[in-house]
């Protein structure tokens, strides 16, 4: 087989190398040295496989046409360059056309599954990884040292955009089978696991997209609506779905919906976790009927520090007792006290008249959510603190790092890839854009005529 020809080749080109007189490479001399020239040979193997596997598919006359089935003759052998994961290659395969339906195909291809781009799925899917988590310039340095093979940014940029651009909530969220597992995983005896649902906003640097001549306009700070939900666990949390957008209220309400639904909501006690932002708890009632509304412990305790700081003075021995002993009264659910004891205070000056109305007003929005005592009580979580920052750090980290300023449809695509990667349902993202990917190709060729 030629292929063994191929190894002998590789080996005649190393071996040298490492037995020339008085030269004694190391291991890593070694090793540098077959990933230096690896790419290189094990790129011409695949070619080599697919010509004696597929024979008969490369000498084939006549094949029918995807869309209407009638028989064409081959117009030509056309030649398509590829890089894999094992380098370069290139094959000559037959090429035909159907003049009625107006699309050429090639039927090695749809077998083979070949993108029209260079770059085939295997490194498509890799390369969307690696740029999930680093800079595009980074990534093609990153990507070279660890695989030999070179792919540039601008592939890299591209390639990114085409795989987030198909990534879908559908797939990013987990099934709704593997909801049901990790639930049933969880569950103890009779007792239902809790399930928090936490919603929140972070603001990202955002920019309208550049115009085709001319300066682009200048960039703003959107918000990021999004929610994640995890089990607590009996000595941890289990994550089940993140998922983060820069959209509209609207929106995020019905992605919210779509995750509610896949959530069998009588296996499980629910907790709504959140600060005081309407949006999010006008969508996290309707979604979960059931819920526990949890008024976000830390950011209650941030207001009750910004009163004190205001109106005792930072850092002051009055302004710490009085944080703590209103907190301990929103603890036991004490808020008409604590709204009784705000009006009574005389406020030091306009600023803190301002806060003092303001927590008043806080408060009185959301006293119903304030139970914290009796939530420890019956194991629900009273702040999604660690969880939150952790989050946080999944999904923005790599918006926020690159100091760009993105343009909200790109934004968007790397928080859909970044929650899918954290979901653990990047594989389901991926399928899903190979489909598309794949479709579009028949169809591209057909307006090419
Ligand atoms: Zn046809």
């Amino acid at each position: 087989m030629e292929i063994h020809d191929k190894l002998d080749e590789w080996l005649d080109e190393v071996l040298p190398e490492i037995f020339e007189d008085g030269r004694q490479p190391t291991l890593m001399e070694m090793s540098d040295l077959i990933t230096r020239t690896r790419q290189k040979f094990m790129g011409e193997w695949l070619p080599i496989v697919i010509r004696e596997k597929y024979v008969d598919l490369l000498e084939q006359e006549y094949a029918p046409c995807p869309h209407c089935g009638k028989m064409h003759r081959k117009r030509f052998d056309s030649a398509k360059e590829f890089i894999t994961m094992q380098g370069e290659g290139k094959i000559s395969r037959p090429w035909f056309y159907c003049p009625d339906c107006e699309i050429g195909y090639c039927p090695l291809d749809e077998l083979l599954e070949i993108s029209r781009k260079k770059t085939q799925l295997d490194v498509q899917k890799r390369a969307t990884k690696l740029s999930a988590e680093v800079t595009f310039q980074r990534g093609e340095d990153l990507f070279q040292e660890l695989t030999g093979q070179r792919i540039s940014d601008h592939c890299l940029h591209e390639t990114f955009e085409a795989v987030g651009a198909e990534a879908r909530i559908e797939e990013v969220i987990p099934s709704g089978e593997k909801i049901r597992q990790r639930i049933e995983k969880a569950t103890r005896s009779t007792w239902r696991p809790i399930l928090v649902v936490a919603s929140d906003g972070a603001h990202l640097p955002t920019r309208p997209k550049a115009p085709r001549k001319g300066k682009r306009g200048p960039g703003q700070w959107q918000e990021a609506k999004g929610f994640r939900i995890y089990l607590m666990g009996v000595d941890s949390i289990i994550h089940l779905a993140g998922w983060h957008q820069i959209q509209n209220e609207e929106d995020f309400g019905k992605d919210l919906a779509l995750a509610a639904s896949r959530i069998p909501q009588d296996r499980v006690r629910i907790a709504l976790l959140g600060d005081g932002a309407d949006w999010l708890w006008k969508h996290m009632t309707a979604c979960f009927p059931d819920g526990r509304e949890i008024l976000d412990y830390y950011h209650c305790a941030e207001h009750i520090h910004k009163v004190g700081k205001v109106q005792y003075g930072e850092g002051t021995l009055e302004a710490l007792e009085w944080v703590e002993s209103t907190i301990t009264r929103l603890f036991f659910a004490e808020v008409n006290q604590v709204i009784g004891g705000l009006r009574r205070m005389q406020p030091k000056n306009e600023t803190a008249r301002e806060e003092i109305r303001k927590l008043i007003g806080y408060l009185q929005n959301n006293r119903h959510k304030i139970h914290y005592r009796s939530d420890r009580k019956g194991g629900y979580p009273i702040g999604s603190g660690g969880i939150e920052s952790a989050h946080k750090f999944i999904s923005h980290t790599r918006l926020k790092r690159s100091g760009a300023w993105w343009i909200k449809e790109n934004g968007n695509a790397m928080l859909r890839i970044r929650c899918a990667l954290y979901n653990g349902t990047y594989d389901r993202v991926f399928d899903h854009y190979k489909k598309v990917h794949l479709t579009q190709k028949r169809v591209s060729k057909l307006k090419n005529g």
